[in-house]
Formats: C-alpha cells, structure tokens, sequence
C-alpha cells in the first residue's frame, strides 16, 4: 500500500466527568503505567509502518501537558509527529481543525481516534487500513454489544427489554478517504451543525456507507474513574526513559543524619571534597558526614533501609571507601523505580573548619554525584554555639533532607 495514510488524535476534551475527584488534569493526561494516557496510543501509532503522519489536536491550555506527553514516549515520536493543534469547542470543531491542518500534505486516508483510549492495537488498525484501501470511504471498528439493553418506556415508565440483534459498541479509529471525510465536516460547519459526536454519523449524514471492521473489547474509553482502574489494572508499570518532574507525581521527602567524631590528621573530607583542617574524621569509611546524611535522606524518601543496611561498617570491602558510591547507590535506586531525585538540602554542623569559603565547591560536588542542577542542591552550615559534641569541635553532625520524585503506581493514593 502506497497511500499516505495520516492520524488525528483527538485529545482536546476538557474531561468533566473527571472534574469531581482530586485530579484536575483531563483524563487523556492522567497517569497510566507511569506516563500519560495519550502517550499509549501516541506510541501505538506512530511505530505502524503504514502510518506516516501523526497529528494530535489538544486544548490549548494542555500545551505542557503535551510536551510531556511526547517526551514520554520517546525516540518512536521520530519524523511522523506534526505540530500539535489547538481544538475548537466541540470534538466536531477539533476533528475539523486538525484535518485542515493536514491540507498540504498529500493525504489520501485518515484514521480518527480519541486520545483515551488507550489500548489500541496494531491488529484493529490494520483492520480498518484494509477496509479502506479496498475502496470503502468510511469504516467504523466496532464490537458487538454484549451487555442486555434496557430502555425505560417514556410512556409506560417500564422498562423494556432492547433486542441487540445487530446492535454494535463503535469504537476508534473510525478511518476515512481523507477528501472525503474533510468536505463533510465542511458541509456540516456550513450547515451549522456542530452535534455529530463521533466522523461516521458525518459519513452517514453524507449518505456514504459506513462498513464495520473487526474492534478489540480491549479498545475501550477512559470516562470514568472506574475505567482508569480497569486501565491501571491492564496496563503494567513501565519505565520511563528519561521521565520530567512532571510525569513523577508521587513526591516524597526523607531526612538523613550523622556523626563522625575526630582524631589526629590533616584534613576531612566533606560533601565528597576535601578541606584541610588540623584534624580528620573517623570511620569504616571516609568518613564523609555529609554524603552520609544525604545518602539516608535519600534511602529515606523511598522507604529502602539506611547507610548501614547496605553497606555495612563490620565488611571491610567498604574500608576507606569514598562515600561518592554510597550516596551514588541510593540515586540509583531511585532510578530502578522509575523516579528521580528532585532536591537536596544539608546543614553541617561545626565549630570548624568554617565551611562557607567551601560552600559552593560542596554543591558542586553534590550536584554531580547526584546528577542534579547546583540549584538544587543546597548547603548550608551552623556552628552549636559552643555548645555539646560539635560545640567542644569533638566532631561533625550532618542533617540533610532529601525530595524525590517517583511515578504513581496507581495503587497508591489515586
Ligand atoms: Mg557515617
């Protein structure tokens, strides 16, 4: 097959059915299996063979909501994403933004899908791309409707039994003869209606004849709460290769502290560089006070053990080790859960060495070992007024918190 075949994703709708719960974002943005729901069927598309052009139309307050949809998805967006447009007030208006947009670039057919559902499979997309190149102009995947229909009698106020004898659930991808499908949703702008909620009742409209292909139950919309679950439930939690704060909406903080006292040496080393001071610090290790503390923040926030657990004091592999690796550990781990360290914060406390000529030289070396932005790594530093351990300079205390960011689960809270 040589046609151009081009996709809209509709993914403007508000969502008002979601609008009583917590979450205020619609629901094609909501997290599904650690990315946003549109990204599912963004992904399903755009790595079909046939499919050359993918175009979604979303509102134009979602333009973050987007990008961080895409960025979700990775390399596979490549060459066949087209700039996003924005929807009109209706899914008619959106469809018919979007297919204008596709004017100049060849298209000979076109597949319409709604960004919520996000299970959409390779095999229904074939089967409605087959349907169309055998010439119809209008194809509609849909499944038999199983469930008993009821309707309640307006007169009688019974309820009647509704024989679903040829009744059939439709589904998207509705797929079209791209020419075809656009001058409908002309006529019917020009016509002045805007009430058609899905492109088939255009096509019917149009006297065209809507021929059905083979849906997938799987296929189906995400509405409600309960769909979402159902979604959640189907859908297993993926990583995602280099998620945004944004996608991580699960946001943790945990504290870390330490103690190293001192003995006779030359120097401490401390949030992994090295100040020169008239004394050391003891320990297995060496001895770092400060990554030893950002490393049990860190543990903290996502409920993994401490320093010690991991890396105990009585096994002499970790004799002398440089504390870069421990606090490296702990970042690690938060990246095996799909998540990233967001933010750390330290108080050192000591009458000496003074820390403040060595502050930014600290953040420096924080940031890097945690693969952060300086600007989120703070270091700040106290004295104890002369008074306790830090006070009689016996020692240095360390206090850190840490923030980190994972994905939801979906079992969680939501
Ligand atoms: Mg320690």
């Amino acid at each position: 097959m040589n046609s151009r075949v081009a996709v809209i994703v509709v993914a403007a709708g508000r969502g008002t059915r979601f609008s009583t719960d917590q979450y205020r974002q619609p629901k094609q943005y909501r997290d599904l299996g650690g990315r946003p729901v549109v990204s599912h069927a963004l992904e399903a598309f755009l790595s079909h063979p046939a499919i050359t052009d993918v175009l979604v139309v979303i509102h134009p307050d979602d333009t973050d909501l987007y990008d961080r949809a895409v960025a979700a998805i990775g390399p596979v967006a490549g060459e066949k994403l087209r700039q996003a447009v924005s929807g009109g007030a209706s899914r008619q208006e959106s469809v018919r933004n979007g297919l204008v947009a596709m004017e100049n670039r060849n298209i000979d057919l076109i597949l319409i899908h709604d960004a919520a559902r996000p299970f959409i499979s390779h095999a229904v997309i074939d089967a409605v791309l087959e349907k169309l190149t055998e010439g119809n102009r209008a194809v509609l995947p849909a499944v038999p409707v199983v469930d008993t229909l009821k309707r309640l009698d307006d007169k009688s106020g019974q309820l009647v039994t509704v024989d679903r004898t040829g009744l059939w659930a439709a589904q998207t991808p509705q797929g079209f003869d791209y020419r075809t499908i656009l001058e409908g949703h002309e006529k019917a702008n020009l016509a002045g209606r805007s009430d058609f909620t899905d492109d088939t009742a255009i096509a019917e409209w149009l006297g065209f004849e809507v021929i059905l292909a083979d849906g997938d139950p799987d296929n189906f919309k995400i509405t409600s709460r309960s769909d979402l679950d159902r979604a959640i439930k189907r859908v297993p939690m993926t990583k995602i290769q280099n998620p945004g704060l944004a996608e991580l909406g699960d946001v943790r903080m945990g504290t870390g502290y330490d103690v190293h006292a001192f003995e006779d040496g030359d120097g401490v080393i401390l949030g992994g560089i090295r100040i020169a001071h008239d004394k050391r610090l003891k320990g297995h290790s060496d001895a770092d006070v400060v990554l030893h503390a950002i490393t049990d923040a860190i543990l903290g926030a996502i409920g993994d053990g401490d320093i010690g657990a991991h890396f105990p004091p009585s096994d002499p592999v970790w004799k002398g080790a440089s504390s870069d690796r421990f606090l490296e550990d702990a970042v690690r781990r938060v990246t095996e859960l799909g998540g990233k360290t967001a933010h750390v914060d330290v108080t050192v406390v000591c009458e000496a060495p003074k820390i403040g000529p060595h502050r930014e030289a600290m953040r420096q070396s924080i940031a890097r070992i945690c693969n952060l932005p300086v600007s989120r790594v703070s270091v700040k530093a106290t004295t104890s007024e002369r008074l306790g351990f830090t006070g009689r300079k016996e020692g240095i205390a360390a206090l850190a918190s840490a923030t980190v960011r994972l994905p939801f689960t979906g079992e969680d809270f939501s």
